[in-house]
């Protein structure tokens, strides 16, 4: 998979992208991910990317011309199956969403920063908004890289021990199990005794046990609604 990253702040994404398994999957080549910067595509003197909102109003606006340049660009290299805007008003980011983008081969993420991007660079390039929560932040490079981390351990080959995801929360609908290694006591607080006896059966019933009750008290949503 490759996925392409276009902000305004470059540097944001170095250290998310540069370490754990984002590292170890770009090593393996099971991902290539390259981030642009969106400067490089703003022609003027001082590599302008913003400017006032018309109509007025506080806050900037990213500058399509810069934007358009950059995504058309990319597009005469390969065919992309989703350009996808970060966007606090996009469809919420869910782990669904995650595996549905891991079997996607090109991708193209855009990062907004200030009030958001032209309007124009929506309606006309993008073809799917993304949000990460219901919450604003500065700009979009931490929400790419929350997408991106959570797209690419999801590449089969990517997680040594792959059996691992598909215990972890939402992957099938229920949170997680709760967890524990040595010490089997530790300050008296003793891991539960079904995990420490061997009979996998009876872990594996335990967990999924965990794993129902812990989505009851947290997130009953999850489950289908009985009416
Ligand atoms: N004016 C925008 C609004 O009200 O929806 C918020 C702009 S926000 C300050 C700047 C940028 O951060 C956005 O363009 C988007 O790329 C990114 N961003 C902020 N919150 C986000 C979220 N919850 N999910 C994904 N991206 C987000």
């Amino acid at each position: 998979m490759r996925i392409d990253i276009i902000t305004g702040l470059p540097r944001l994404l170095v250290s998310p992208l540069q370490e754990s398994i984002l590292k170890r999957a770009q090593e393996k080549g099971k991902a290539t991910i390259v981030v642009h910067d969106l400067r490089e595509y703003a022609h003027d003197k001082h590599r302008t990317i913003d400017d006032t909102p018309f109509g007025g109003g506080a806050g900037m606006v990213l500058k399509p011309e810069p934007i358009f340049e950059c995504i058309e660009s990319l597009q005469r290299e390969r065919r992309y199956d989703e350009v996808v805007y970060l966007s606090p008003d996009g469809e919420p980011f869910t782990q669904r969403l995650a595996n549905e983008l891991s079997l996607k081969e090109h991708l193209i993420l855009l990062c907004g920063h200030y009030k958001g991007v032209d309007q124009r660079v929506r309606d006309a390039l993008v073809t799917r908004e993304i949000s990460i929560g219901d919450y604003v932040l500065t700009g979009g490079e931490l929400a790419a890289a929350v997408v991106v981390d959570a797209v690419v351990r999801l590449i089969p080959g990517v997680l040594s021990d792959s059996e691992s995801l598909l215990s972890d929360s939402f992957q099938d609908g229920l949170l997680g199990s709760p967890q524990y290694t040595r010490p089997a006591d530790f300050r008296g607080m003793k891991v539960p005794d079904v995990l420490l006896a061997g009979d996998h059966k009876e872990i594996e019933r335990w967990r999924m046990e965990q794993r129902l009750s812990r989505t009851h008290e947290r997130r009953d949503d999850l489950f289908p609604s009985k009416d």
